[in-house]
């Protein structure tokens, strides 16, 4: 077993290529493919996640914010990005980086035609949004003729895709609501069709729905977690694979008595003599205390070592007692195995919460394909 040198999130470039091919075996031929590299790819590493997806062929990126943006223009990314989610202050900054704006709002809308027309901008790329039941961001339906209104005032902006988002679509007891929302955007989209001289990509489909809702691909999908190898779904999940994987090492093993209890607040008691292993890991690493205290473990030369005690800033502590294992050894928190989905679910929680919240702190180590 090869000795590991400290915490690292080892992103496998080959995975992410296995998934990106996978999903796009599910889309039919000319349907574009949006790779959402938001919140650092997830905590994947948005700048070599981006150039392995650009060698791969994907058609667009998006992300939520302007900066996470500029970051990738300043690495030399030069795919179309999407800003899912921009803040009117930085318009200028979107332009001179050549990121798309996705335009929910009057407002938005509003503000965006006067930073493009002050900057003599002519047929800037823009994305219109539609709220069909999400209730986050997004025009209502009943103003489609408003935004066409508004749209005909100005020749500096030209709508390039016309998209909603899907609230439920990896569950399939909302499979009605889901059609709906479907049908509610179909309904907009053939208005933009019929409106203008051209055809806007649309586009419905995040993960679960590529694969659960395959006939609303339309003209793009947007794809992010599946691209980091999980899909909502046990089925979903064995077709793809992890693309990081969290491993760390032992920093020392604590010998106790039957009785003698571990870390802060002595919430763990050995109800034997027992072996209890430290890592150098903790809530700031993003392996948040909910996790501690025997809800999920950790594996040790492929054993479940239980996470005992409450997790600490920068350690965790683990009961190691049952296996063969000695200090420098090698620690896996999740990837193939533990499963991020099932270490997610000890916490009550998601495995887009659990890989995003790896904090910057933890070293990425690339694995070229
Ligand atoms: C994050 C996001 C996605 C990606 O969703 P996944 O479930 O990760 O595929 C797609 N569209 C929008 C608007 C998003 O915010």
């Amino acid at each position: 077993m090869p000795k590991a040198q400290e915490t690292v999130l080892e992103i496998d470039l080959g995975a992410l290529a296995h998934n990106y091919k996978t999903i796009l075996s599910q889309v039919p031929e000319n349907v574009k493919f949006m790779a959402v590299i938001k919140a650092y790819a997830y905590g994947n590493d948005s700048i070599n996640i981006a150039r392995k997806l650009e060698e791969l062929g994907a058609d667009y990126f998006a992300v939520a914010y302007i900066q996470e943006g500029v970051r990738l223009r300043q690495a030399g990314i030069t795919t179309p990005i999407m800003i899912f989610h921009p803040q009117q202050e930085n318009f200028d900054q979107l332009i001179e980086n050549c990121l798309e704006p996705s335009l929910y709002s009057d407002r938005l809308l509003t503000d965006f035609i006067a930073t493009a027309e002050k900057l003599g901008q002519k047929d800037y790329p823009v994305h219109i949004k539609f709220n069909t039941g999400m209730n986050r961001l997004g025009f209502s339906p009943k103003k489609v003729e408003t935004v066409f209104e508004r749209l005909a005032t100005t020749s500096a902006i030209k709508v390039h895709s016309v998209f909603s988002h899907l609230a439920a679509s990896d569950d399939w007891q909302e499979r009605e609501f889901t059609l709906q929302q479907i049908n509610t955007f179909r309904k907009i989209a053939a208005r933009f069709v019929e409106e203008f001289s051209y055809e806007p990509i649309l586009h419905v489909c995040n993960t679960s729905a590529i694969f659960n809702y395959p006939e609303a691909a339309m003209s793009m999908v947007r794809c992010g977690i599946g691209l980091y190898g999980f899909g909502n779904d046990k089925e979903i999940d064995k077709k793809l694979k992890p693309v990081g994987t969290l491993k760390t090492l032992i920093s020392q093993i604590q010998h106790l008595e039957e009785g003698e209890t571990v870390g802060y607040n002595r919430t763990f008691k050995a109800t034997r003599p027992s072996r209890i292993a430290t890592l150098p890991l903790g809530y700031a690493d993003g392996i948040h205390r909910k996790y501690g205290n025997e809800k999920t473990g950790v594996l040790v030369h492929e054993q479940f070592a239980p996470i005992v005690g409450n997790i600490c800033m920068d350690i965790l502590m683990i009961d190691v007692t049952d296996i063969d294992c000695e200090e420098g050894d090698q620690v896996v928190i999740f990837g193939e195995q533990p499963h991020a989905t099932d270490f997610a679910a000890a916490g009550k929680t998601i495995s887009y919460e659990l890989i995003t919240g790896i904090s910057q702190r933890v070293t990425r180590r690339i694995i070229q394909a």
